[in-house]
This record gives structure tokens, sequence and C-alpha cells, in this order.
């Protein structure tokens, strides 16, 4: 066969419609004719891109899809076997898709292709997986409560960094805590009635909960004191009052 295959001939091949004969004939042709080897691998990238611009519908306009769904529909052309079929073979060609599609839903939708088992879904249904989710680390808290013991409350902070971020509010709550705000922390907490002693803070940010039924309060962290209870009003050592004091830890 000296003639070069035309393109109806590749679809068929990649949509698996040649006959035995046919189909043997066109690999032959494709494994000694570099012209046509190339036309075959561009023929499975393009269908591949296809399903891509779908999915590029949902990126801003800047990124221009390559071809409407209405246009991929229309076409009875892309079947899902195709599509499938057109990834695997975009996965051979190696690095093709990712230079394509930077950043690449593509990737993922390759993926799921290739996990994927059964072909013969309608290029309708061919709609774009859902993004993975990214990894969302939740905002976790720790901590522990508890209540003053005949008004006083002693609350001390140990291994405090530098810097660590200190917020204290006075509650209508009986009881007062410290909360460690993330979810990486390996702060410790112990209590005993009246008190509550925090240990390897960290640079975990600290929320601290203060009863205003509470007549006797102190926090100290690292060893010093920083805030008390003076009145109706927490008390920050410089000076700074109010029903709820933010501060860093110092040098
Ligand atoms: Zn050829």
């Amino acid at each position: 066969m000296t003639q070069h295959l035309d393109e109806g001939v590749l679809y068929a091949l990649l949509d698996d419609e040649l006959s035995p004969v046919e189909e043997q004939r066109a690999r032959a042709h494709i494994a000694s004719c570099r012209e046509c080897s190339a036309s075959f691998q561009a023929t499975g990238a393009s269908s591949t891109l296809l399903s891509g611009g779908l999915r590029l519908l949902d990126v801003p306009r800047s990124a221009k899809p390559f071809v409407t769904p209405a246009a991929v529909a229309a076409s009875p052309r892309w079947s899902g076997a195709a599509l499938a079929r057109a990834a695997a073979l975009l996965l051979m060609i190696g690095g093709a898709a990712s230079a394509a599609v930077p950043g690449s839903p593509l990737h993922s939708w390759l993926e799921d292709q290739r996990a994927g088992s059964e072909p013969g879904m309608a290029t309708t249904t061919v709609a774009a997986p859902e993004p993975a989710p990214l990894a969302v680390t939740p905002a976790a808290e720790a901590g522990a409560g508890v209540a003053p013991e005949q008004g006083v409350l002693r609350i001390s902070v140990s291994g405090a960094q530098p810097g660590l971020s200190v917020r204290v509010v006075l509650t209508d709550t009986p009881r007062g805590g410290v909360y460690a705000l993330g979810a990486d922390s390996s702060v410790r907490f112990e209590t005993a009635p009246g008190a509550l002693a925090v240990a390897d803070a960290g640079m975990t940010p600290l929320r601290i909960e203060v009863p205003r039924s509470a007549s006797d309060v102190s926090v100290t962290i690292n060893g010093r004191r920083y805030i008390t209870k003076d009145g109706e009003e927490l008390l920050l050592e410089n000076g700074t009052r109010g029903g709820e004091v933010t501060f860093e830890v110092a040098e």
C-alpha cells in the first residue's frame, strides 16, 4: 500500500471501526510511514483536546476553548469510547497533555479515563468532572476549660514562642478556658481547680476566655504576667484594658 491513509481511516482506526484486515493494513502503514504516524497521533491528540476544550469553557475568556460543546455534540465522531482511546493514545505520546493544557484539568481527566473501565457513554455525557477538591485543612481547635475556684482563675502558658498571638476575652460563661487555633497543634493542656496550664504553646495562636464572674485572674506566659482582671475589665501589662485584649508574646 503506497497511498497515504486518509483522515477518515485514521478516525476509523481510533474508533475501532476498521475490519481486522483493514486495521492490520492501516497499522502496518502507520508503522512504516512517518507522515501517517504523525497524522494518527495528531488525530488522537486533537480528539482529546476537544474533550479538554469542554472543560476549558469554565476557564476565563482569554483561554479560548478549542471548540464549542455544541460542535462536539453535533459530531457523532466523538463517542466516549473514542475520547477514552484518544486519551490513552495521548498518554502514550507522553508529555503532550500537560504541554497542551497547562495547569491541567485534562490531566485528572486522563487519570479518570484510565482508571474508569468501560467506554460507551454518549458524547453529550462527556461532561467536565468536578475539579478535585483542594486539600483544605479544617480549622480545628484544641483546648480546655476550667471554672474559677472561689473567684480565682490562674492561667499559665509555657513554651510560647515570641510573637505568638494571644487574644483574651471576657465571657458570660461560668467557665474560662484556653483554646489553641490550628489543626497541627501539639499544645497540651492540664487543669486543676481554678487553674489551667498550657504547655508547648509554640506558635499556635491562643484564645483565652475569662469569665466575668472571676474576681482574681492572671494570665502568665513564659513566666511573665500579661493579664490581670481589674474590676469589670481585663488589664494588659502595658495598660491596655477592655473586655477583649490582643497581644503578642514578647521576646
Ligand atoms: Zn502514509
